[in-house]
Order: C-alpha cells, then structure tokens, then sequence
C-alpha cells in the first residue's frame, strides 16, 4: 500500500475513483467499499500521443464527465487510484527510456501520479495497470479479506500481471515485482518454436511477452508458423502487423493456423505458470487481455490448453485452478480503485 502525500489527506468519504489510462483510452469507476457504482465501461479518448498537458486535460475532463453520468459527486471523492501501462516507479513516475504507450517526448521520467493529483486536488495513489488487473481478479475469488495467493497474466499487445498476496500487490524493492512478461522461459519446449529466436523489446530472448502477446503474433510465431501454411489468407496478406490483428477473429472461427498460434501462447502460459506454482504454490491462476476477450467456448478451450501443456503438479499442491479474469475490460479502473481504497485512512 502506498501511503499518501503528506500535503494533500483524504475527506473523511469512503468513496474513491479509479482511473485506467491507456494509449487510446481512459476507463473510470467509482467504489464505496462494497460497490462499484459504474456497472459497464466508461470511458473517455486519453490523447496520449499528445504529451501530459493534453493528456491531464483529457483524464480531468473525463473523470468530471463520469461523475455527473453516475451521479456521483466529486467533492465527495477521497482519493483516486490511478493505473496506467508500465514501466514506471512504484510511486508512478513513468520510465525514462520510453514506453509503447507514451511515446511522447515530454511523457519521459514525468510524475504522472503527481501531476493528476495536482491537476485534480485530491490524493492519488499509483499502480501498474497489469497489478490493477490483477488486484481485481484477486478480489473477485476472494473476496476483500482472505489470505490467498494469485497470479495474474494479462495479454495484450505485451504482457501484463501482477502477483497478490492477501490482497497486497507485490511490488518489490523498485516497482518492477511482478513484471511477469519478462521471466524467461524455456520456449523450445513448445512444439513449432524449437528453432526459434523470440526477440522481447526489453532485450530478452524468450521470455513469456515475447511468446505470448499481440506482438509476439506478429513479430515471432506468425514468422514461425505461418511458412507451413503458404495458401493462408494471413500469407497472402503480406503484413504481419494487420495479420496478428486478425488472429483471434480467425481463432474463435477455429481456423487451424489461428488456433496453433493460441495453442502456442497457451503453452507458454503453462511454463510460466510452472514457475509461479513452484514460486509461490498459489491458490489460483488467471488469465486475462484482449487476446481472450472472447466468447466462452474459446476461452474454455484456451484454458483446456494451459491444462494440457503444464507440467505434472505436486502431488501436494493438486491441480492449482485456473480462471478468466472476470470483467476483463473494466478490470484496469476497478483494480486501481481498490488500490484507492486501501490507502484511505482506518478510524
Ligand atoms: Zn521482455
């Protein structure tokens, strides 16, 4: 739990706001320790690519835009919990080496936690969105007080997660805990990948985002896989960024190629999942991202993948249950106003 800024305290109000930004979008919701008082999405243009001036603007506009559709006043908020795409400090000063969502100048090494708290007046707490989703499929099996352990994977264009344990994110010494799409696998494994080099844009060969993600699609097992199926409309297409963008549709469809290609991820889910169960011997596993934002008969045979390909568990430990991150385009905001929540000061 972050502890808040000693000039800017709470109101006494249990109510906090959880703010989502990502590169083309900012989700929001609001909770009041029992319910989130947003049912579905809500969501408002993030501009991103025009720098933090604009960006802030976009986020406070939004932010006021939801509270009158809700209902909900916004003097009455007590602090906002605000997730957005890594890398960035545990405090939530965004990386200085760039990342794909903030690609502008003015975005490096910026405080952004800090900036929206000046921008709104009110406290802001800051967590990674792949821990902020994490955080929420946490609380959903769990509830808001247990002792468990979870691990989160979220696939989107890289791959995010988090590890919770009883409810706390783990967030290491420098913010970087539970960057999952990172930890190196062992990718030969994987039928189709034996020859393979999956090259990660953090310099990594091999490790899960560069297997399993929307780039992964298309800079490593579309290159892999696609080779032995010439007369594919994905090989005629002649592009890999727009073929990985049609790959899950083809999936679903059960498009032999398509399928392959999420078999594949799913293998290196059940690597990866290895290692946690071996880490951690968590009580759950899940799966979440836009890669599986699909219908429930995909999304049960992507699980049945992961079964199939882990290797045999402890006798101990049993089979470890494995599920879909509920709510998973709401998960972002409603894992950041948890965040909010747990920083508000106790009676
Ligand atoms: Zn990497």
């Amino acid at each position: 739990m972050q502890s808040l800024s000693a000039t800017m305290q709470p109101n006494s109000s249990n109510l906090v706001a959880g703010v989502d930004l990502g590169g083309t979008a900012v989700n929001y919701t609001f909770f009041d320790g029992s319910r989130f008082l947003i049912e579905g999405l809500c969501e408002h243009p993030s501009l991103a690519t025009q720098g933090p001036a604009v960006c802030l603007q976009q986020m406070a506009d939004g932010l006021q835009m939801a509270a009158e559709r809700h209902a909900v006043p916004l003097k009455e908020i007590g602090v906002i919990g605000l997730g957005t795409p890594g890398p960035a400090s545990a405090s939530g000063v965004l990386s200085a080496t760039g990342s794909t969502n903030f690609v502008h100048p003015a975005w490096s090494g910026f405080d952004i936690r800090g900036a929206l708290e000046e921008k709104l007046g009110l406290p802001a707490v800051y967590i990674n969105d792949g821990n902020a989703g994490a955080l929420w499929g946490h609380y959903v099996l769990f509830g808001a007080h247990n002792q468990a352990t979870s691990i989160s994977a979220i696939i989107g264009t890289g791959l995010g997660g988090g590890v919770i344990i009883e409810n706390r994110v783990l967030k290491g010494c420098h913010g970087f805990g539970g960057e999952l799409g990172h930890v190196l696998l062992p990718y030969q494994h994987i039928p189709g990948l034996e020859n393979a080099r999956p090259l990660c844009n953090c310099g990594r060969v091999g490790d899960l985002e560069s297997v399993c993600s929307l780039t992964a699609l298309e800079k490593s097992l579309l290159p892999a896989y696609l080779p032995r199926y010439p007369d594919h409309e994905l090989a005629k297409l002649g592009d890999l960024r727009k073929a990985a963008r049609l790959v899950r549709g083809l999936a679903e469809k059960g498009d032999p190629l398509a399928r392959q290609l999420f078999a594949a991820q799913a293998h290196s889910l059940a690597l990866f999942f290895d290692q946690m169960v071996s880490t951690f011997d968590p009580n759950a596993l899940i799966v979440g991202g836009g890669a599986i934002e699909t219908g429930a008969e995909f999304q049960q045979w992507f699980l049945s993948q992961i079964r199939e390909a882990m290797p045999v568990q402890w006798k101990e430990t049993g089979e470890i249950p494995i599920h879909i991150m509920p709510n998973g385009d709401t998960a972002g905001a409603r894992g950041a106003a948890l965040e909010a929540y747990k920083s508000l000061p106790r009676p």
